[in-house]
């Protein structure tokens, strides 16, 4: 996986337009289908974000900036991902300011 395909997954997938996370369908530990896709305040799928940054119509997260979005984005690919912090910086630095929630001026 290259850095890149941590935001654009493979081809069209979408991603969170917050976070960056790739969103879709998977299988939780258990075998149990799964997703990560953000609830509308009706409970229904919303596409734009993932469950983590988007909740019931609300952002689980109102007060966050972009530079405390960043950071967030590093320190979970620094760790989780176990990438190289400058590279994890360079990326998170280049995808999030242009994702819907931080390039559109409200
Ligand atoms: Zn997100």
């Amino acid at each position: 996986m290259t850095g890149a395909d941590i935001f654009h997954g493979t081809g069209d997938k979408l991603s969170c337009q917050s976070c960056g996370m790739p969103l879709g369908e998977f299988q939780d530990a258990s075998g149990q289908a799964a997703n990560n896709f953000a609830t509308n305040a009706d409970g229904a799928r919303n596409s734009e974000f993932c469950i983590f940054c988007y909740k019931s119509g609300a952002f689980t997260r109102p007060d966050l900036t972009l530079d405390g979005m960043i950071a967030k984005s590093v320190e979970n690919m620094t760790g989780e991902l176990r990438m190289p912090e400058a590279k994890a910086r360079e990326l998170a630095k280049n995808v999030i300011p242009k994702l819907r929630r931080w390039s559109v001026k409200a």
